[in-house]
């Protein structure tokens, strides 16, 4: 390693540590990345870590004395010091973190207490893994040029600390536990989970005794909160390794603590229109998202989209059918990410791709008010990833064309309708002007009479005009209360033939 590049605000906070007699090391994931950087590209091009970790001898209290502008963050001995870039003044957290061992983690999960350590080499010991285990010292001389005009230093003196051999197995690409896995493991369970996330985010692999050790201790993942284990699952399925990582999971026997209703689909095979078994289909289908760098709502619903299959098949074979599968996969989704605690959002949204991921359409056959009416739907917001879900459905299924000529024209026909009135809150004339208008008092009649006038603009936009909608309005008025009533349910009944129709076609052609 040559040199690196440093924020001045950083070498700044070491300076002033170093000054007041402490130690202060680089440490963690920062060295790991900017020797991760320098082993893969000769160029002397600007690398920067997304953030810095500094480990220090000094007790919080004391590194609070030396940055006044700091916040004692939790009891976990991490000072967070506050800084302030003078180019653009944004405010960031440096986080310091004084020297620790831990002992004894009786709930799996936290610590029972920090015991403060006094030296580097404990604090290193206490490290998942072996390339998180690093830590670099940079003599004060090597910060001493700090140009005030400056925003970053180049540090060109610095040693390199490592006592697990940590820069080897970085050059090898392998996650390997500091000292005893089993013990590691059995600490926090929760490393499991990110040998598999640095796996997949580095494109590394896990050691075998490590990798034998979770099998062991796979079990203990029970233990762990639902919202760590969410937030190593979401960087792991953020990766372009998701699949692969989704796969190591279960060979590892974690997923059944994760998903388990995933694993349902090991070895279910579906009818000719597939070639896949469900699971091989649901990773295949992530796979093609994660590639295509698409967003972390696409990737969970590609993996989900088809998990209600095992439940809803019937019959074996060629010509065996899974009716429904989408509407039982939405429930599963819906509860499987409640379960993990994904944000409210994030789980109607995979959800509603879930349950309408099978949409038909066929050219010729659906009209622009049709396409107006899935949009009103699936929320024309949704749209455009409902369109990515199944494109990775398709491509999942070993169909070479992710957007064949139907997906095309449906994609077409959407933006030319994309704006079109879909909802009553576009209309050119809204409940109270109706009541107005009309001169008539709130109640269900209104509702009527404002849906009657909606089904007419889907059908033609044109007719969204507060000219029209009145001329309408005034002749639906002179209708009885049971009349309109009617109106409308023979309006909801003609939409659920329609659809009815549209999933009789679905499956006799699709065998779904
Ligand atoms: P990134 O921030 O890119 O996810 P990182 O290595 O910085 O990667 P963090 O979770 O920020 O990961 O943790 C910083 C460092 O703290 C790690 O490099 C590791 O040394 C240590 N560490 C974090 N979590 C654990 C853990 N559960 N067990 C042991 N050491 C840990
Ligand atoms: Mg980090």
């Amino acid at each position: 390693m040559k040199n690196f590049y440093l924020p001045k605000e950083i070498g700044e906070i070491i300076k002033k540590l170093k000054e007041a007699n402490f130690q202060a090391y680089l440490v963690g994931g920062c060295v790991r990345d900017i020797l991760l950087a320098h082993l893969k590209s000769n160029s002397q091009k600007v690398f920067l870590p997304k953030d810095w970790d500094i480990a220090t001898d000094a007790l919080p209290q004391e590194v609070q004395k030396i940055f006044p502008e700091s916040v004692y963050e939790n009891e976990f001995g991490t000072v967070g010091v506050k800084v302030k870039s003078k180019d653009n003044s944004e405010t960031q957290i440096v986080e310091i973190t004084t020297f620790r061992q831990e002992i004894g983690y009786s709930d799996k999960r936290h610590p029972d207490k920090i015991i403060f350590a006094k030296s580097l080499k404990e604090d290193l010991k206490r490290r998942d893994f072996t390339i998180n285990a690093l830590a670099l010292d940079l003599p004060t001389s090597s910060l001493g040029a700090l140009n005030q005009n400056r925003k970053y230093l180049k540090v060109l003196k610095f040693q390199l600390i490592d006592l697990f051999e940590g820069e080897k197995d970085l050059k090898n690409k392998i996650i390997r536990a500091v000292g005893d896995p089993n013990e590691r493991f059995k600490e926090d369970a929760l490393r499991m989970l990110r040998a598999v996330r640095f796996a997949a985010q580095l494109d590394f692999d896990i050691e075998n005794q490590t990798l034998n050790s979770i099998v062991e201790n796979s079990h203990l993942l029970k233990f762990i909160s639902k919202e760590r284990i969410r937030d190593e699952l979401i960087k792991m399925i953020n990766t372009s390794r998701a699949a692969w990582a989704i796969q190591l999971l279960s060979n590892l026997k974690l997923l059944r603590f994760i998903i388990p209703e995933l694993e349902e689909g090991i070895g279910v095979t579906q009818n000719k229109h597939h070639i896949y078994t469900v699971w091989e289909h649901n990773l295949r289908a992530l796979d093609y998202a994660a590639k295509r760098n698409y967003s972390l709502e696409v990737r969970l619903a590609s993996l989900l989209h088809d998990v209600g299959k095992p439940r809803t098949k019937r019959g074996e074979g060629p010509e065996s059918t899974f009716y429904g599968h989408e509407y039982v996969g939405a429930r599963m989704t819906e509860k499987i990410l409640k379960n993990l605690k994904f944000p409210g959002e994030v789980v109607e949204k995979v959800t509603l791709l879930v349950k309408h991921h099978l949409f038909y359409y066929n050219v010729g056959e659906v009209t622009a008010a049709g396409v107006r009416r899935f949009l009103a739907r699936v929320g024309e917001k949704n749209v455009d990833d409902l369109l990515k879900v199944r494109e990775a459905d398709r491509i999942g299924s070993g169909v070479p064309k992710a957007f064949p000529y139907r997906l095309r024209h449906l994609k077409f026909m959407i933006e030319k309708v994309r704006h079109d009135p879909i909802s009553p809150k576009q209309l050119k004339i809204n409940g109270y002007q109706l009541m107005e208008f009309l001169k008539i008092k709130p109640g269900p009649r209104v509702g009527h009479i404002l849906n009657a006038l909606l089904e007419e603009v889907i059908e033609d936009p044109k007719k969204n005009s507060e000219e029209y909608l009145k001329k309408k309005a005034l002749e639906l008025n002179k209708l009885s209360d049971e009349e309109l009533q009617e109106l409308r349910k023979r309006a909801e009944k003609r939409k659920q033939e329609y659809e009815a129709g549209i999933e009789a076609e679905m499956r006799s052609k699709y065998k779904v």
